[in-house]
């Protein structure tokens, strides 16, 4: 009693808070949000990439640093004491400085190949990892010693950066770092070039970006859909299956000789979030939590496919993935015209909208940058604007994999996006925006605090502002629906458009891992079951199946899949689908809102951006855990911030699957 009392009386405060500083800070005031909207437009209008200066010389100078380096790598200080904290303070210095320019190195070297696929700069990547291996050789197991003594230590920063320099890989030989750099980028060329071509005639083809994908996206026709997600499929994942089976081979060979079990054990560590069944365990419950909510989702949807597609598949089992709108069946939204709730009502075109006033791509990230400034966030720097990489190339093959890059070196911010004037891609501007922010944030901290409290983080930062940004209430800012047309009709299906992109991700993100967890622990056996146990997982925990027979020895689904063809860890996916609704709770709250969570909106709230701030400029400097506490109060993920959020829906969708007689659940 006295305990509930006690929360009672602190939730009081948080709630008296919560009011008396929504009311100390002014939100936003139209007249100021038109003449800022009035500007983008104008700025846009005379921004001209030509005469956005920056210096030509002041850039990384791969052979010079790489020189630097020599130097310094021969003037290691002395060490006499591995137990001696001023000495593990200077090699520490010795070990960033160096690190450092390596990491500005290899992120350049890896632009010029993602932005520009050829021979050379393949090379160029193959041959720098050559270069800078030796110095890790040498320096991991100095940094083991150090922690072996620094773990114990009070100074926390020492604790903190030998612990996480001690996890690190290293490869004992050449032949293992040249086999791997060529695999990685092998993979990485197959899948950025791999095209699909018509039934009877093979002179036409198309890539994945943007023609595949745009085709998943607004095909109907069950059978030309197939085609592209066979024709996709095929071609992609099963000529990635003979070059990542060795590639991971060589990588669970690393992590071995560096002193783990497998390669799971060595992704589970970077998380910071306990050992492998403590990790497992509190996404499996997170998944737990959110699936009544899932499969009401999953049930309307796919009595509305049945009646869309009737006699196609069973009406009571996994829904076949290419028809919901998505090359992976990872997101929905794209077909939401299918799925909305009050189809009479339907929700603003942004994409249509986009095209009637004449907004170009250049527009679409002034106002991505106008929302993070108008809450006192940073302005992109004029090194991204002058070298990003915003359309793709009509001359070259690139990867069109959409990602925020930090040089690391004076103010040198990009974002890698092939972009078109549509509704997704407005949205991904803020994603990757939202990463930028996040390294211009932690900029000032030393170079090993520069990154995500964890990888999560890092995912979920532009996400929460886009989740305001596309809400019909900063649509109505935006000019682009009138305050009449928002009714609680036009609400349920915002609701569900949000259902539909960001709940449905959470069982496929799931999957994505769990896969490679069983995988990388040597539980899948690559003749028998690498497809078969793919489309075990996806079944069980989406209720998604593929729309052909599938053969075992040949097909490599999860290979059609940019991370797993790079071998890019997905649980941070999971992780930030999470966390984004806590963050944006959190600022609802800060605005003093707490009910209706979906029309709130924070933009122009300088107040509310500050604190965000606050929590970006911490980086990783400290546990994770602290980090999320100074923004939300919460010391770990909570499921609940998903479901405050879609609570209306939840309801509505029981009622209504009911009511309409739709099954629900697969198995
Ligand atoms: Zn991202």
């Amino acid at each position: 009693m006295k305990i509930n009392n006690a929360i009672y009386i602190v939730l009081l405060i948080h709630l008296f808070q919560y009011d008396i500083l929504a009311r100390q800070y002014p939100k936003y005031d139209q007249q100021d949000f038109e003449n800022e909207l009035d500007n983008i437009r104008k700025r846009f209008e005379t921004f001209d990439l030509d005469n956005n200066e920056i210096d030509p010389n002041d850039r990384v100078d791969v052979d010079r640093w790489n020189q630097l380096n020599d130097n310094d790598i021969k003037n290691m200080p002395p060490i006499n004491d591995y137990s001696n904290e001023k000495t593990a303070r200077r090699w520490l210095q010795w070990f960033s400085r160096i690190s450092q320019r390596y990491y500005q190195v290899d992120t350049v070297l890896e632009w010029n190949y993602e932005t520009n696929i050829t021979e050379e700069n393949e090379q160029a990547i193959s041959k720098q990892s050559l270069i800078s291996s030796p110095f890790d050789r040498l320096s991991l197991p100095m940094a083991k010693r150090f922690n072996e003594h620094m773990k114990y230590s009070r100074d926390e920063d020492l604790k903190v950066s030998f612990g996480r320099l001690s996890k690190n890989l290293i490869s004992p030989n050449d032949e293992d770092v040249k086999q791997t750099s060529k695999l990685s980028s092998d993979l990485s060329r197959v899948y950025s070039t791999t095209k699909v071509c018509e039934l009877n005639n093979d002179e036409i083809c198309y890539n994945l970006s943007p023609y595949l994908e745009r085709l998943m996206q607004v095909e109907k026709d069950y059978d030309r859909l197939l085609w592209g997600w066979q024709g996709w499929h095929d071609g992609c994942g099963n000529n990635i299956r003979p070059l990542y089976l060795p590639y991971i081979d060589l990588l669970d060979k690393s992590t071995k000789e560096n002193g783990y079990k497998d390669l799971t054990e060595y992704w589970i560590s970077d998380y910071e979030m306990g050992n492998d069944t403590v990790f497992e365990s509190i996404i499996d419950q997170i998944l737990q939590d959110i699936m009544p909510l899932y499969e009401q989702i999953h049930g309307f949807v796919r009595g509305r496919l049945c009646e869309i597609y009737p006699n196609r598949f069973d009406c009571n089992g996994p829904i076949p993935a290419h028809i919901l709108g998505n090359m992976w069946a990872q997101q929905w939204h794209e077909r939401l015209d299918d799925f909305m709730p009050y189809p009479e009502t339907p929700l603003a075109n942004i994409t249509r909208i986009l095209e009637e006033k004449k907004y170009t791509i250049k527009h679409m990230y002034r106002i991505s940058e106008n929302f993070f400034t108008s809450i006192n966030l940073y302005s992109m720097t004029s090194k991204f604007w002058s070298l990003s990489m915003f359309t793709k190339p009509p001359d070259r093959d690139v990867d069109c994999q959409p990602s925020a890059s930090d040089m690391g070196y004076h103010n040198d911010y990009r974002v890698k996006i092939c972009t078109i004037a549509d509704e997704d891609y407005l949205y991904t501007i803020h994603h990757e925006m939202g990463h930028v922010e996040y390294y211009m944030s932690y900029a000032k901290q030393p170079f090993l605090y520069r990154d995500g409290a964890n990888s999560g983080f890092h995912e979920a930062i532009g996400d929460t502002i886009g989740m305001y940004a596309i809400s019909p209430t900063h649509l109505i800012k935006l000019d682009f629906i009138d305050e009449e047309t928002i009714t609680r009709h036009y609400e349920m299906n915002f609701l569900m458009r949000m259902a539909l992109q960001k709940v449905v991700f959470l069982p496929y993100a799931y999957v994505m891992d769990k896969y490679r967890f069983a995988l990388f622990r040597h539980q899948i056996n690559h003749d028998e079951e690498l497809n078969a146990k793919w489309w075990e997982f996806r079944i069980r925990y989406g209720g998604i199946m593929p729309p052909v027979e599938r053969n075992n020895r040949v097909n490599f689904d999860p290979g059609a899949k940019y991370h797993i063809s790079t071998n890019t860890p997905y649980a941070r996916y999971f992780i930030a689908h999470i966390l984004q609704f806590q963050f944006y709770r959190a600022m609802c709250r800060l605005q003093g809102q707490t009910k209706r969570l979906h029309m709130c909106d924070i933009y122009g709230n300088k107040y509310v951006g500050e604190r965000f701030k606050e929590m970006l400029a911490m980086g990783n400097s400290k546990p994770w855990s602290k980090v999320l506490k100074t923004l939300t109060g919460d010391t770990k993920l909570e499921s609940q911030a998903v479901l405050d959020f879609f609570q209306p829906l939840h309801q509505w969708l029981k009622m209504e699957n009911l009511a309409r007689g739709y099954p629900v659940g697969w198995m």
